[in-house]
């Protein structure tokens, strides 16, 4: 099976310096800004995206998780389930906040890859249930594309143009023990 590397982890380390900077500026700073990372490592970019504007910027910025496996539309099979998963991804977004409020916050969301659009969906969703952002923004490292919603990422680590069959890889230091984006088929 061929494995491409896509982004190593000078590329990685780069892109998010980069994303970072363009936060600031699009934000004009940090205000009002939260961070949430979805699970799993979507958490760690939200995190070290945190570190970087506090480097830069001297302030430290509020970094929350989401779960949103349970809000996904093509997992209602189980409408009951989905229903008590759903609290409990609004209920884990809460605790993992404390007692800061999303209520007119400027929310910005990190995944680590964007494909369907749905899984950002359900993270509106989730974000919407826990009270009423004053706008909500995404962060993604890699854009594979085939959407089947309305939903385009404002700041993005790579644009990566796959095939369905193709699958992207990708490796983080907190869980894997190493930074790299590869692609392969599936
Ligand atoms: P979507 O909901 O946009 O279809 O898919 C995005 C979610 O599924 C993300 O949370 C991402 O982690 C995962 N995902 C979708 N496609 C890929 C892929 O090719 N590689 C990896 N690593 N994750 C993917
Ligand atoms: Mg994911």
């Amino acid at each position: 099976k061929e494995v491409h590397v896509i982004m190593d982890e000078t590329a990685i380390r780069r892109a998010l310096s980069r994303i970072a900077h363009e936060i600031l500026e699009k934000n004009k700073g940090i205000e009002d800004c939260i961070l949430i990372g979805i699970r799993r490592r979507g958490v760690y970019l939200a995190q070290r995206i945190a570190e970087r504007i506090k480097e830069i910027e001297g302030t430290p910025i509020i970094c929350g998780e989401l779960d949103v496996t349970a809000y996904r539309d093509d997992r209602l099979e189980d409408r009951t389930l989905v229903l008590e998963d759903g609290d409990l991804a609004v209920n884990q977004l809460k605790n993992s906040l404390g007692n800061v409020s999303i209520h007119d916050k400027k929310i910005i969301l990190f995944d680590d890859v964007l494909y369907t659009g749905r899984t950002i969906r359900a993270a509106m969703d989730a974000l919407m249930d826990c009270g009423r952002p004053r706008m909500i923004q995404l962060a993604v490292l890699a854009d594979r594309g085939h959407r089947e919603l309305p939903i385009r990422p404002d700041y993005i680590g790579k644009n990566v143009p796959t095939s369905n069959h193709e699958k992207i890889h990708v490796a983080l230091m907190e869980l894997d023990g190493k930074d790299e984006v590869t692609i392969s088929q599936s």
